[in-house]
């Protein structure tokens, strides 16, 4: 389940649609993913947002201090990413604030989901999560959406997004979550004019702590290189 959901207030002909695309966008890629992915994540409603958005926590959001978020605008009709992989579509299908919600609710957790597993972040997986969505739940749309199927759909299946994770990933991943919390403790620590830092049980300083989290990096990139 995702940590919290955010809808400012908007008239009333906006709450129900916006909370039923929450819903069955949600729904959607905790079955893909598995609920417990998107703990950490906040869903953000911007009605004045002109897009979508992820803000993972190595690129917070500016002005939001919770990271990660996933923001998710408020429009009616559907614009995809143009992938020929997938087929060719349809841009613009007014297909209204609900399916507008939930296809930007499962565009930008699976970027959530990609960043979890191992922060690659392509379009092609997330315009393929929202074409299925709307092929599972909305026929009617998909069949005015789609101008031509995708010519290999093997190609594509054999390509299947692997939810499993390689140990050596796991190794990156470790590493990056330290990273992460460091990064996020400096920033702190900045804001509130601390130059110290308890780290594994040691008071570090700032500048020491800048060294820790450049080892870290280095031994990432050590692991990358690994065969
Ligand atoms: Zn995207």
């Amino acid at each position: 389940m995702v940590k919290q959901v955010i809808i400012p207030k908007v008239p009333q002909y906006l709450e129900e649609p916006l909370k039923e695309g929450i819903r069955m966008g949600t729904e959607f890629v905790y079955e893909k993913y598995g609920k417990e992915t998107f703990t950490d994540c906040v869903l953000l409603v911007r009605p004045d947002a002109r897009n979508g958005c992820y803000y993972s926590n190595l690129s917070p959001h500016p002005k939001f201090e919770t990271n990660p978020v996933a923001i998710i605008s408020c429009r009616t009709h559907l614009y995809l990413y143009e992938k020929k992989r997938l087929g060719k579509y349809k841009q613009g299908l007014c297909v209204g604030y609900e399916i507008c919600c939930a296809t930007c609710v499962v565009h930008e957790l699976t970027h959530h989901a990609q960043f979890k597993r191992d922060r690659s972040s392509g379009e092609l997986e997330t315009t393929a999560n929202e074409i299925e969505f709307i092929r599972k739940h909305h026929p009617y749309w998909y069949d005015m959406l789609m101008i031509e199927e995708p010519k290999n759909s093997k190609k594509m299946e054999r390509k299947k997004f692997s939810s499993q994770v390689s140990p050596k990933r796991k190794r990156i991943l470790e590493l990056y979550s330290k990273i992460n919390e460091l990064d996020q403790a400096i920033l702190k620590a900045e804001k509130s004019k601390l130059y110290t830092l308890r780290w594994e049980g040691k008071v570090e300083t700032l500048h020491s702590i800048q060294r820790i989290v450049q080892k870290y990096k280095d031994d990432v990139n050590e692991i990358r290189n690994e065969n």
